[in-house]
């Protein structure tokens, strides 16, 4: 009997190149191109952008637009791939002409933790605990493009292998545009648990699975140079940090994962239709 070995998808998801090939794929099939962000080591880490709807809504008026990264963990795979299932699902609609809506993705910050299936980088560095000054790259590179950028809504995409189900941060300014509540409520109608744990990362949950933050006060107490922090305090409005458990399936948790973006987005798109050029989003961006 002949054994055929030919990888598993799930293998396949800590093969790089492969990542990017799928995102070559959506992003030629959505319009947008491929940029290189960074070169780390013998990798080059990418983002897309919609240039011209960010030219249209000004880079600098909030203009509607949103952000989304991936990888920063290389073990946390469910991101990688959930962010590229969504785009898969979803990002040609919010390309189209004259209706775009600005948004800025990073498909992997850490290609070398992904290929290796650790957290950190090659130099040991968790690149979620240095965005500051001087950052490394790719870090200090993201942070310079995102500096000329405002966002409403930012995402970055993680996984917790102590998770016994979803969990979320929830950073937003005021109870109106918290969506907390319902994208636990989208996980549970897919039959997705939600984790039950009562202090997650020694914070007390604001309910089960959710923990928000209001105040850029209570943030600056937590010092820490972290992705969702620093775009919080600095770019966009409302920033959410989805935590899948790392041990469930990975189709069901990348399934999960973009399935929360779209809620997210499509949110977001009825409280700022896509008509939204309102340059008054500079306070509501960047006054908090
Ligand atoms: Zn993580």
């Amino acid at each position: 009997m002949s054994v055929r070995l030919h990888p598993d998808s799930a293998q396949r998801a800590h093969h790089y190149r492969h990542l990017i090939a799928r995102w070559r794929t959506v992003a030629r099939a959505a319009g947008v191109t491929l940029r290189p962000l960074a070169a780390v080591g013998e990798f080059t880490v990418y983002y897309l952008e919609n240039p011209a709807a960010w030219q249209r809504r000004g880079a600098g008026s909030g203009g509607g637009g949103f952000y989304a990264s991936a990888g920063i963990h290389g073990d946390e795979v469910g991101g990688t791939e959930g962010l590229l299932a969504w785009a898969q699902a979803d990002l040609a609609k919010w390309n189209v002409a004259g209706r775009e809506r600005p948004f800025f993705l990073v498909p992997c910050l850490n290609p070398w933790g992904l290929t290796n299936n650790r957290r950190v980088a090659a130099d040991g560095t968790d690149l979620n605990r240095i965005f500051h000054r001087n950052a490394p790259a790719p870090v200090g590179e993201l942070m310079r493009l995102l500096a000329r950028r405002r966002f409403v809504l930012a995402l970055t995409l993680h996984e917790d292998y102590d998770a016994q189900g979803l969990y979320l941060y929830e950073l937003s300014p005021r109870a109106e545009l918290d969506l907390g509540e319902q994208l636990l409520d989208t996980a549970r109608a897919l039959d997705f648990p939600v984790d039950t744990r009562r202090t997650i990362e020694v914070r007390r949950v604001t309910r089960l699975g959710l923990l928000r933050m209001r105040r850029n006060a209570a943030l600056r107490l937590l010092k820490i140079p972290a992705e969702a922090i620093w775009l919080y305090q600095h770019v966009a409005r409302q920033v959410f940090t989805i935590e899948t458990p790392s041990e469930f399936s990975l189709s069901a948790r990348a399934a999960l994962q973009a399935r929360l973006m779209r809620t997210c987005l499509e949110q977001l798109e009825a409280r700022t239709p896509q008509g939204f050029t309102g340059t008054s989003a500079i306070g509501e961006a960047c006054g908090k």
